[in-house]
């Protein structure tokens, strides 16, 4: 099911959002709970880089602590040293500053709380709620039971506290082989909930970490790992997605047992979006196996491609402030994303005209060097973005789409015998088609212009039902224009053949596209409207010999027309 209702609507401008995250916070707060004080955390795995989904936690995190004069940290959850590297740690941060968040100096690394983690372990061994064992990964699984069926005892379970402070001591000198040994909390292998079933604290691992370098080669898990870290930093909020529900009962235990400072965690549903997948083991599969030019291929949901395909900050923190936090799983359409993006562009970038299949048009009762510089509106949503001038000339691009020789009933665009408004210019009617002799393609049109008709003259009365977009070709510059679809063909690419509904269209590339002059000088991600065609940023690629732009989204949903139309 895709559900497009906003469930807030506000802006910066309008009151905070509520929602039952910060309904609870309400509480606490009067209940002087954690001293009055919130302070929130953003603790990301760098083992990828982020995507839309973490952008709607980064801004729910970070916005709790703006909104109650609060702190919120950004701490990496670096526990796995086989998967996580520098790059996307740095990446991490570009994103989360690029959002508009600021962690000041609360950078904080799962790594650098081992040695408490390791004392803390040692307290739990010496409480006698924690062991050694020798059970390999298969069987502490053939042991765990099943949803119905409890678990079995490890036979190691009781062995005595001195033994296992040996052992332990041992694994962490290296004297064991990997996986040959695990220290499991001793809880209850008949609990309900599976992760109460004696789970693993401590797995051995001859594996150098980025951060700790050799220092360790037993590492902890993130079950053992995520809540004392949170305790560590005083987190009094846990903010978390809804699978780690069931792992609440764990963490309270651990921070129980150990008598430390208690964070209150509180899930909410993961965001989904259609047409994407978000997982980032599938991101990295569609890096990895070229399905994509990176990570921040403007096609990709990450932070890092919305960023290169034209989003800003502002239109990402109005969509997650729109589609607030739920309890329950859904999918969320990608419409909304695009929609916030439009509302915030619409406002404030330039609107210029661009000719992306360029048809030439030869005026015929048009002087041959004559040149005319015409107004042309820069935004009419903002009067403040006045107007600039455009040439108008003999020999002008229109866009192929905008003629037909045999148009049907409803066409108003040109056609032979008919006439169009060229926007901001002058009204014109198609009087001749020149087409290739061998080919039959159309090559030019000849057209002649009406001069009492020009626009803002006052003379212009005359109306006629469509106005195409044009630019005179003596003064263009080319352009190579990419244009994106759905990375997906279907609204929710999941189970294991997600990969059969890659959409082999979803990126189009046009390379002699006729630009406005002015916008030689554009500037890598600079924003243009290109007047009836979408919004349009520069890509990081381009060079002012080779300009290139992204289509950011097009102007209209045209998804949901066709959606419910068929
Ligand atoms: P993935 O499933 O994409 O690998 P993850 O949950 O393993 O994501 P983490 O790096 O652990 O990725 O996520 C950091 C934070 O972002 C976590 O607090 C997690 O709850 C949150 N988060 C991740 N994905 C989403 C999502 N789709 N919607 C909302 N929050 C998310
Ligand atoms: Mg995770």
């Amino acid at each position: 099911m895709i559900d497009n209702d906003p469930k807030e609507k506000s802006d910066s401008s309008s009151p905070k959002p509520t929602n039952f995250i910060r309904d609870i916070i309400d509480e606490d707060l009067k209940k002087n709970k954690y001293e009055r004080r919130v302070q929130t955390r953003f603790p990301p795995e760098p083992n990828g880089y982020l995507h839309i989904g973490h952008a709607k936690s980064i801004c729910l995190n970070f916005g709790i602590a703006r909104d109650y004069n609060g702190l919120c940290n950004l701490r990496f959850d670096d526990t796995n040293p086989s998967k996580e590297e520098v790059e996307y740690v740095d990446s991490i941060k570009e994103d989360v500053k690029w959002l508009g968040f600021d962690w000041g100096y609360r950078e904080y690394y799962a790594s650098d709380y081992f040695d408490q983690l390791y004392e803390y372990a040692i307290q739990l061994i010496k409480k006698g709620v924690a062991y050694v064992c020798d059970l390999t990964g298969d069987q502490i699984r053939e042991h765990r039971g099943t949803l119905t069926a409890p678990g079995k005892e490890s036979p190691y379970r009781n062995r005595s506290i001195e033994e296992n402070l040996d052992l332990f001591e041992r694994m962490k000198n290296g004297e064991f082989p990997d996986g040959s040994k695990t220290l499991r909390a001793k809880i209850d292998m008949s609990s309900p909930n599976i992760n109460m079933r004696d789970p693993i604290m401590y797995r051995i691992l001859h594996e150098a970490h980025d951060r700790t370098g050799d220092k360790w080669c037993i590492y902890p898990m993130y079950d053992w790992a995520h809540g004392q870290s949170d305790s560590i930093e005083k987190i009094t909020h846990s903010i978390c997605t809804l699978e780690f529900e069931d792992h609440r009962p764990l963490y309270d235990w651990f921070v129980d047992q150990l008598g430390i400072f208690h964070p209150q965690q509180i899930e909410f549903a993961r965001l989904n979006l259609s047409y994407t997948v978000m997982s980032k083991r599938r991101l990295l599969q569609l890096v990895e196996e070229g399905n994509v030019n990176g990570w921040d291929d403007p096609r990709m949901p990450t932070i890092c491609g919305l960023r290169r395909r034209g989003y800003t900050p502002e239109s990402i923190r109005y969509f997650a402030e729109r589609i607030g936090v739920a309890k329950r799983e859904n999918i969320i359409d990608v419409a909304l994303l695009e929609d916030s993006l439009r509302e915030d562009l619409n406002k404030r970038v330039l609107r210029t005209m661009a000719v992306l299949k360029p048809l030439k048009v030869i005026i015929d009762n048009y002087p041959d060097e004559k040149v005319e510089m015409l107004d042309a509106i820069n935004n009419p949503e903002d009067e403040k973005m006045g107007t600039r001038k455009i040439p108008f000339s003999k020999v002008l691009y229109i866009e192929q789409d905008d003629f037909m020789e045999e148009p049907p009933k409803k066409f108003f665009r040109l056609s032979p015998g008919n006439e169009v408004r060229l926007r901001y210019a002058y009204i014109i009617k198609c009087v001749g088609v020149v087409k290739n002799p061998a080919t039959g393609e159309i090559e030019e049109l000849h057209c002649t212009y009406d001069p009492e008709t020009k626009s803002g003259s006052g003379q212009s009365q005359r109306k006629v039902k469509g106005t195409i977009h044009w630019v005179s070709a003596a003064h263009t510059v080319n352009a190579e224009v990419r244009l994106y679809d759905r990375l997906f063909n279907v609204e929710n690419p999941s189970g294991d053949d997600w990969k059969n509904f890659i959409n082999p269209a979803s990126l189009t590339i046009l390379s002699n596209c006729k630009m406005e002059q002015s916008l030689i000088n554009a500037k890598k991600q600079d924003r243009f409207q290109f007047e009836r065609l979408g919004y349009f940023c520069v890509d990081y690629d381009s060079m002012p010999a080779n300009l290139i732009f992204n289509r950011t989204v097009t102007l209209k949903d045209t998804w949901a027309k066709i959606a419910k139309s068929s």
